[in-house]
């Protein structure tokens, strides 16, 4: 990706804004030192540096975020931070000056011919905006009525094998980043209030499944929903509700991803982390 310095500006902005001093220690890497929120840091142990694709990345030596990638989370969230403000964003305008989605996830039948996709729009004022188009054959056009609703990733549901667990995560963005450690991952368009179709029961049914929210009430809430949906349409044997423990307010598995990359862990520890969530996870569900 190429680095937008204008944008990445405004993170530096941002991000110095919440740490209040600094000091630099490589110019030509730009790298910052800065006091830790998390020990007790009179030394400014806390570093800051600009990632190749244009965000920053942060870690701390004394709480070995190399190891502990949850506690880089805790010092982002402790400076009043997100993770995505640590990203970089872009903004997309097409020749009409209209806004273009900044991302988009396809929605697939089982053969891979695409439905509908989801469209996140950034707004100029800041806010987000989420909108269902649909696949004509030529264009996406606004809104889906009518069209077939299904899984995200539905196709490589049916390519994994029956006893992979598929994983279900509030939003197309945590499935692609599971996906790319290896793991099978789905999620409904439109978030923790989205309807659960009874298609998207059969999709699954007879496999696995691990519902994981991320650590807000109105995901917890689908999570439970969900699960409860499934239990009492059957045929899941294996069914759980694995919470995030140690994840600051509202972080989720998306931010422990990205931070365990940021750490440079392999794929293999990556998922062995997800699963080692799963096996502890305290909502299980199991019928014989
Ligand atoms: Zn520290």
């Amino acid at each position: 990706m190429m680095i937008d310095y204008e944008n990445a500006e405004t993170i530096y902005r941002r991000f110095f804004q919440s740490i209040g001093t600094y000091q630099c220690v490589n110019n030509g890497f730009r790298k910052w030192r800065f006091h830790c929120p998390v020990h007790q840091d009179d030394k400014a142990s806390a570093l800051a540096w600009l990632g190749d694709d244009g965000r920053i990345i942060i870690g701390c030596p004394v709480c070995d975020t190399r190891h502990h990638p949850e506690v880089r989370l805790a010092i982002i969230s402790q400076l009043g931070l997100k993770v995505s403000d640590l990203m970089p964003k872009e903004k997309k305008w097409d020749e009409k000056g209209n806004l273009e989605p900044t991302s988009a996830w396809n929605y697939r039948d089982e053969n891979g011919r695409i439905l509908y996709r989801s469209a996140r729009f950034d707004l100029p004022d800041g806010k987000k905006r989420f909108e269902l188009q649909a696949w004509n054959g030529r264009e996406f056009v606004r809104g889906a009525k009518g069209v077939r609703r299904v899984l995200y990733n539905l196709p490589a549901i049916v390519r994994a094998s029956k006893s992979k667990t598929i994983w279900l995560v509030e939003g197309e963005k945590k499935a692609d980043i599971m996906g790319e450690v290896g793991l099978v991952a789905t999620a409904v368009a439109t978030g923790s209030a989205a309807p659960w179709e009874p298609q998207f029961t059969e999709s699954i049914r007879g496999r696995p499944v691990a519902i994981m929210p991320d650590n807000d009430g109105p995901s917890k809430h689908f999570a439970e929903r969900v699960a409860g949906i499934l239990m009492c349409d059957g045929g899941f044997d294996r069914l759980a509700v694995v919470p995030l423990c140690g994840l600051p307010a509202k972080g989720d598995i998306w931010d422990l991803i990205r931070s365990c990359k940021d750490s440079e862990m392999t794929k293999e520890e990556i998922s062995q982390i997800i699963q080692n969530a799963l096996d502890g996870s305290p909502f299980r569900w199991r019928r014989v």
